[in-house]
């Protein structure tokens, strides 16, 4: 729902908090495209998913803090930390032929990422492209839609069916 917007604007530094997340069949693909950009990625605060955080972490010398396993939850702390305003950037190789027993949380962080409008690749190609923006050396304003008034309202109609 959008509506009697106002926004609101959300500065990403010029240093990129960035999660890396892949599914199994995916990690060797995440493994060798961050190994390639170790670089430019040395220079953002790299976090992700339980699994692909400490692979990467251990084979490349690159630290990732780790949050729990996707299937565990962590997909779901991730995009806890993108509505709290503490993840900006995404690159999430997710498996595009094979079910996931965590399929609604891989939605939901899908939608949180969208809502929240930040930067998301889901394969290498839109990765590289993104990766080589120049809005990755430089600060940017995300401009959000705020929803305070409208949850007001909302709060103030409910309230008046009790
Ligand atoms: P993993 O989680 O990095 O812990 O394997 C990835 C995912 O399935 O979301």
């Amino acid at each position: 729902m959008v509506s009697k917007k106002g926004f609101k604007t959300i500065k990403m530094g010029k240093q990129k908090r960035i999660a890396l997340i892949a599914h199994d069949n995916r990690k060797k693909d995440m493994i060798q495209w961050v190994e390639i950009n170790k670089d430019k990625l040395n220079k953002h605060f790299l976090c992700g998913t339980g699994t692909t955080a400490t692979l990467i972490s251990e084979t490349i010398n690159l630290p990732v803090k780790a949050f729990k396993s996707g299937p565990l939850g962590g997909d779901q702390q991730i995009g806890s930390r993108i509505a709290e305003g503490d993840i900006d950037f995404m690159i999430f190789f997710w498996d595009p032929l094979e079910a996931q027993p965590h399929d609604p949380d891989v939605k939901a962080l899908l939608r949180i990422a969208v809502l929240y409008d930040i930067p998301v690749a889901n394969n290498q190609s839109t990765a590289d492209f993104l990766l080589s923006s120049p809005f990755m050396e430089e600060e940017y304003i995300r401009k959000l839609v705020d929803f305070s008034k409208d949850m007001a309202d909302r709060t103030q109609d409910l309230k008046m069916d009790l």
